[in-house]
């Protein structure tokens, strides 16, 4: 498969066109960045550690019957995966307060969100991402309503799979944000499934293994992103 010029420049990720149409290349950088961008930085390995984390997360769930546009890795810090015409929508699953919903609500950390709540945000950088609904979504035209069901079931059955997956490595899967897309009218999940875009804690200690560490100032990024893959079977040498 050949490279060719790049697409789209992300903040975690480019993606490049290749001499097959319906392929897209995805390169993880190192670069990480929160709250809208303000705060930014490298991390050395994360580009290949998330990679890798959502190479094994993609396949896991592709096994268990959701359809993902993951096809293979390339390289290190390269993925081959369908090109999708994605939705500018973020589906967000929870299962314990963190983030958001705590400054929202006024809501604890880490107590119980029981039944999961489902949310979905605009992506829109100038705007903040801002949360939306259902009417939004059909009113203005950002996924039809068929699309929008089939974002939320995947969405949940991405959640019995992988809280299972993740309480098998003795973690705790807090929240996740996934998106879609359409790849020939049917809706796949694509982007990445990294602890850049979810929040996993030690099952015991609560200790956070995700983005959290570089938000907060918490030190060991990289490192626990690495802990966390290794706990679900993960090399990354
Ligand atoms: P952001 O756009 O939020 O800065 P990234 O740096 O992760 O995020 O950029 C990756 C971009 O690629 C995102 O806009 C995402 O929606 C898009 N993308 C992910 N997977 C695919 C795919 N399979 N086909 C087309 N676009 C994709
Ligand atoms: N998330 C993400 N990208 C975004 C916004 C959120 O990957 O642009 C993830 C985030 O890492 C967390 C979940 O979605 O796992 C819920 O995020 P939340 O709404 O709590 O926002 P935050 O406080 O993390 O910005």
């Amino acid at each position: 498969m050949e490279k060719r010029e790049e697409l789209y420049r992300g903040k975690a990720k480019s993606v490049y066109v290749t001499d097959d149409a319906d392929k897209l290349i995805l390169f993880f950088h190192d670069d990480t960045s929160a709250f809208d961008g303000k705060k930014i930085d490298q991390l050395a390995r994360k580009g290949m550690v998330n990679n890798k984390f959502n190479a094994f997360v993609m396949e896991k769930l592709q096994a268990a019957g959701i359809p993902t546009h993951f096809e293979a890795l390339l390289s290190d810090q390269e993925s081959v995966v369908k090109r999708l015409d994605m939705f500018p929508i973020e589906c967000v699953v929870r299962n314990l307060a963190a983030g958001s919903i705590c400054r929202r609500l006024g809501v604890e950390e880490g107590i119980a969100v029981n039944p999961p709540t489902f949310e979905f945000f605009l992506k829109n950088d100038a705007l903040g991402d801002p949360m939306i609904n259902e009417y939004h979504i059909e009113s203005f035209g950002w996924a039809d309503a068929q699309s929008v069901e089939k974002m939320k079931e995947l969405t949940f059955a991405v959640n019995e799979i992988l809280k299972a997956l993740f309480l098998d490595g003795g973690m705790l899967l807090v929240d996740y944000k996934l998106e879609f897309g359409l790849y020939k009218g049917e809706v796949i999940l694509g982007d990445e499934f990294t602890p850049d875009g979810c929040r996993i804690w030690d099952q015991e200690t609560r200790e956070k293994l995700d983005k959290d560490r570089f938000r907060q100032g918490l030190g060991d990024v990289v490192e626990s992103y690495e802990v966390a893959g290794r706990r679900l079977g993960l090399t990354f040498d």
